[in-house]
């Protein structure tokens, strides 16, 4: 039997929202799709994995067409094969993927490595008839654990959004079974941005915790400013303060801020973020870690990030990320981190869960799926099956 990877197709779509964080509106946002088609069959259907990247960072169709997709299809398949030779090996796939790259920089090629590299775990997974979740916890000689944590995003500044908006919008959260949620800080001035927070505050009473995300915006004076204001109030997390690379920043604030921070979206290598353990001042104790696969060379390279925080002392639970999608739900599940990132009403038909899985005291249990999961996601599927075709 061969296993041969015979296409590997990108298209980018909309995800534009009229919202916006401290830093970017989301007016012109898009992501990439894609399909790694394989010549494997099961239950008498062609095995196709899919991926796409988070919001935020816009699709990468140039790179993954120019440069990745066709390094992939220019391999040696059999170079491509784990050792048995009946699936493919993703760290091969992404080795071939990366052939003549320079280290460092690492720009935006790690979103689009990334979103082929979801595609890749999807389809091996497939392949072997498993839950991606249930293959890693295998790999890694892990028990899985279905049940995931799972935060609201939101609190996004919005055109004639007022507070009793910004009310109701929290509240639509814990009326569907979340007990975290989040809002964005920073679009306005400290004055105004204390008033939503009281008002959010006031609205979840004890049914909720509230994050705060800066999304990047601050310089280390206003970060502390609101370091100061914020620690009046029992949050859940403060998140990104100041420029993600910056982490000398990030650890003048630990000096002013002893609740928990979080961080680590905008990294995206495994150095990049031992860099942010070594020197952004950040406590294994209480902060949270953010990084998400799908903007950052994919699991692949996640489970290099996870292998630099063990050095440093650091236990997956400490990691929730970015992004909202079944790839890092699965990572979760599988591999033990502290939950994931969700977006209610954001980022459609991406984000989200399967169908018919329900958010119960702030978690979700998975299904069991072959592969990711997408399949039971209709909207998404949908959307992903017709790229295949
Ligand atoms: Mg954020």
């Amino acid at each position: 039997m061969s296993v041969r990877i015979v296409d590997v197709r990108e298209i980018t779509k909309p995800i534009s929202s009229p919202i916006r964080n401290a830093y970017i509106d989301f007016t012109k946002m898009t992501t990439s799709l894609v399909a790694v088609v394989t010549d494997v069959m099961r239950d008498g259907k062609r095995v196709v994995g899919y991926g796409f990247n988070s919001n935020g960072r816009y699709g990468q169709g140039g790179l993954i067409r120019e440069r990745f997709a066709a390094r992939i299809l220019e391999a040696d398949p059999k170079k491509l094969l784990n050792e048995v030779g009946d699936n493919l090996d993703p760290d091969k796939v992404w080795g071939a993927m990366m052939t003549n790259e320079k280290p460092g920089g690492h720009g935006e090629r790690s979103v689009a490595v990334g979103t082929i590299d979801m595609a890749v775990w999807d389809a091996v997974a497939k392949i072997a008839g498993k839950p991606l979740f249930r293959l890693l916890a295998e790999r890694h000689g892990r028990q899985a654990n279905p049940r995931v944590f799972v935060y609201a995003a939101g609190g996004y500044y919005y055109p004639g959004k007022g507070l009793s908006m910004l009310r109701g919008e929290m509240r639509s959260y814990l009326d569907r079974g979340y007990n975290v949620v989040k809002m964005k800080i920073g679009g306005a001035d400290i004055g105004e941005d204390r008033m939503r927070i009281e008002a959010v505050l006031e609205e979840i009473g004890k049914d909720a915790q509230l994050a705060v995300d800066a999304n990047g915006r601050f310089n280390l004076e206003t970060g502390i400013a609101y370091a100061k204001m914020l620690r009046d109030y029992p949050l859940f997390w403060y998140e990104e303060v100041g420029d993600p690379l910056d982490y000398a920043l990030q650890a003048a604030l630990a000096e002013f801020y002893p609740g928990p921070m979080a961080t680590g979206e905008n990294l995206f290598s495994h150095q990049d973020a031992r860099n942010l353990i070594r020197y952004g001042g950040m406590r294994p104790d209480r902060d949270w870690l953010q990084f998400d696969c799908a903007l950052s060379y994919g699991l692949c390279e996640y489970q290099r990030t996870l292998d630099v925080l063990k050095t440093h002392g650091w236990s997956p639970s400490r990691c929730i990320p970015h992004g909202g999608h079944q790839m890092s739900l699965n990572i979760a599940a599988g591999l033990g981190l502290g939950g994931n990132e969700s977006y209610p009403d954001l980022f459609q038909p991406y984000g989200g869960f399967p169908d018919g899985v329900r958010v119960e005291n702030g978690h979700i249990t998975m299904p069991d799926l072959p592969g990711i999961g997408f399949e039971g996601k209709s909207d998404l599927y949908k959307e992903m099956k017709a790229l295949a075709e």
